[in-house]
């Protein structure tokens, strides 16, 4: 069977598919462990669903009743309009954009559903209908807008809908206990509702509590992945979290978070639970997620060769021998396969996550960083295919760009940017780690990506066996400048500026070099499109050691005044002009702005007597299939 990277394409959604290929090299009992933890993944779903808005899981039910049942014309323009819809329902975890958080308003008409539902023999609720259908009815779920009252106007489902966010914020404050070295998330793990009193309380998600049921299936799949786990620490790691479980007691939860930080020993790993905060309003609630993870041993070996020799790569960089780190060490940033995605990391995910959320647990414990890599490699395997790099990249230099190593070495300038760049150097004795305030994050970016670019070209990685040879670096420079002059300006609405620290960071250094190497490289404009033409790749490494070396001195000195006229100079600003031409050429090649991914599927292989003998991961499920198995096999209650 053939695997293709890129599914199917609906409204503004792409759906891609991600290859778990460490898992056939995993033993039985590893794979077992795969197999369980991500079915406890899966198992959370519903809580999500309800989570982001009180009616989603009735309406899910609904639509899917006639999806499957309805007789008439399937092929009508009415039924496909409503299929799109419930295709974005799914794949939004409920009637809510996943991103822009607006109500979706459906294509087809009132009068096509309550025939439709009529058809199948399903109970026409007019209160669901009205949520369908009146736009002005539950239209956001998450409102940020200053002024409003964030939770009477939020249709998520965190706190009963007739409190208030005077009420929510009160009760919240008088719940803290100041001073507090190890405060606990307060609230994380509850819905805020009335009493028959009026009074506010809480009610917690646990087993014998809200969403009970659902978590007892959770609870049910790790107590099997424990049986299988691959040492002793994660069987602690999953008896803590299931006494959170069953307890919801926040201290346990903390925890939890901190063995798991402590546990790096083994193939596998996971994460499952309440987690991130964007969901509600206030920051307080935490939306379910899970998803599984295998360590990329390739990837692994990368970083471990790269940690191994930092010292070498301190020694040697264009920054002041003062500013250098006199004993450096890689820092521990794992890439790995994702096996399972599940709840709010389903099916949009994340292609990096650096958990756990609490500060005091970060400070004192740290935090364990993950680089989701087959998500990375599926997202620019469907960009080959899209036209993207024949509409932007210079014809002459399309093939180089197209090549095999351009990929392979993107994996490589993180690896140097998370081990070894942030690593680097040193800050001058009395300097505030702060000194640099706002302008600190893209300056940060810029050195450590300024490290991975300086170093990539190096004959150093090629006899670590990391690159292939001395040439391979080329795509790499290109596609990174094409990124940092042209093409993430794709990411910005017209009119605006340049606001996230890694694109900051990224047309600094390009326009940077534009201005301080023009013999090295230029923009070119061909037939009205404006390309990148590098001419001479040598000087170009040249300039970014130059740069390199003072982007380390401004951070090292704290150098505020240097900091601030680099990025506003180079970093922010956005040429109208070129902006407009970009998003035109862009939105001509009808790249879809959303992609998610569709699963991958367990298949066991038993011997005569029932006994598994293997497990298999297939790759060939519909995603209207899978989100019709999901909602069959992984709903529990509600
Ligand atoms: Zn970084």
């Amino acid at each position: 069977m053939s695997f293709s990277y890129v599914g199917e394409r609906f409204a503004d959604i792409q759906m891609l598919r991600y290859r778990v290929e460490g898992f056939e090299r995993l033993s039985l009992r590893q794979k077992l462990y795969v197999y369980y933890l991500s079915e406890a993944a899966l198992s959370g779903r519903d809580i999500l669903w309800n989570q982001n808005c009180r009616f989603n899981l009735p309406i899910r039910r609904m639509l899917e009743a006639i999806y499957l049942g309805y007789n008439g014309d399937r092929k009508c323009d009415e039924f496909c309009r409503f299929e799109v819809y419930l295709k974005r329902v799914w794949f939004s975890n409920g009637i809510h954009h996943h991103y822009g958080c607006e109500k979706f308003r459906p294509d087809f008409s009132e009068q096509f559903l309550r025939d439709a539902l009529v058809d199948v023999g399903y109970p026409v609720d007019e209160e669901l209908l009205r949520v369908i259908f009146d736009p002005t009815f539950l239209p956001k779920r998450v409102n940020q807008d200053e002024g409003a009252d964030l939770l009477l106007t939020s249709s998520c489902n965190y706190y009963a809908s007739d409190i208030t966010q005077k009420e929510a914020e009160a009760f919240y404050a008088q719940m803290k206990k100041a001073d507090d070295p190890h405060p606990v998330m307060c609230g994380m793990n509850s819905r805020l509702e009335r009493d028959d009193s009026g009074r506010l309380v809480e009610r917690v998600w646990k087993s014998d509590g809200m969403y009970g049921g659902t978590i007892r299936k959770i609870v049910g799949w790790l107590r099997k992945a424990q049986e299988v786990a691959e040492n002793d620490q994660q069987c602690e790691v999953i008896e803590t979290l299931i006494r959170f479980y069953e307890t919801g007691d926040l201290s346990t939860f903390d925890e939890y978070t901190i063995r798991w930080v402590h546990q790096l020993d083994g193939t596998i790993d996971f994460t499952n639970g309440f987690t991130e905060v964007y969901g509600d309003p206030l920051g307080l609630k935490a939306s379910w997620e899970g998803y599984v993870n295998i360590k990329d041993a390739e990837a692994t070996r990368r970083s471990e060769k790269l940690s191994q020799n930092a010292q070498w790569f301190e020694d040697h960089s264009p920054v002041a021998p003062e500013f250098k780190k006199q004993a450096c060490r890689g820092i521990d940033a794992r890439v790995v396969e994702v096996a399972m995605l599940g709840g709010d990391l389903y099916p949009s995910s994340a292609i990096g996550i650096n958990l756990p959320n609490s500060n005091w647990v970060r400070q004192e414990h740290g935090s364990k960083s993950v680089t989701l890599g087959n998500l990375t490699k599926a997202y620019n395997e469907a960009a080959k295919g899209s036209g993207f790099y024949e509409e932007f990249v210079i014809p002459e230099s399309l093939s180089m760009v197209k090549g095999k190593w351009t990929m392979d070495l993107d994996d490589l300038h993180t690896d140097l940017h998370e081990c070894l760049g942030h690593g680097s150097g040193k800050m001058k004795p009395g300097v505030d780690a702060d000194a640099l305030k706002a302008y600190g994050s893209t300056i940060e970016e810029a050195r450590a990506d300024l490290f991975a670019l300086y170093y990539i070209p190096d004959e150093k990685l090629v006899e670590l066996g990391l690159t292939p040879n001395a040439e391979a670096y080329k795509g790499q420079y290109y596609t990174y400048l094409m990124n940092g002059l042209l093409t993430q300006l794709v990411r910005i609405e017209p009119g605006r500026q340049i606001e996230e620290a890694h694109m900051r960071n990224r047309a600094l250094i390009a326009h940077w070099l534009l201005e301080h190497a023009p013999e090295a490289l230029q923009l070119e404009v061909i037939d009205e499109k404006t390309y990148l033409r590098i001419l001479d790749y040598e000087e170009l490494r040249t300039h970014l050691g130059q740069l390199l070396a003072e982007v380390q001195r401004i951070k090292s000195e704290g150098d505020y005044e240097a900091a601030r006229d680099l990025v506003e100079k180079y970093g922010i600003k956005v040429d109208a002009a070129l902006h407009r031409e970009i998003l035109l050429r862009y939105k001509k090649l009808g790249i879809a702005p959303y992609k998610g991914f569709i699963n991958p599927q367990f298949s066991h292989v038993r011997d005569e007597n029932g006994q598994i003998t293997d497990i298999k991961l297939t790759y060939c499920e519909a995603y209207a299939d899978q989100m019709i198995r999901y909602g069959k096999t992984y709903s529990y209650e509600c």
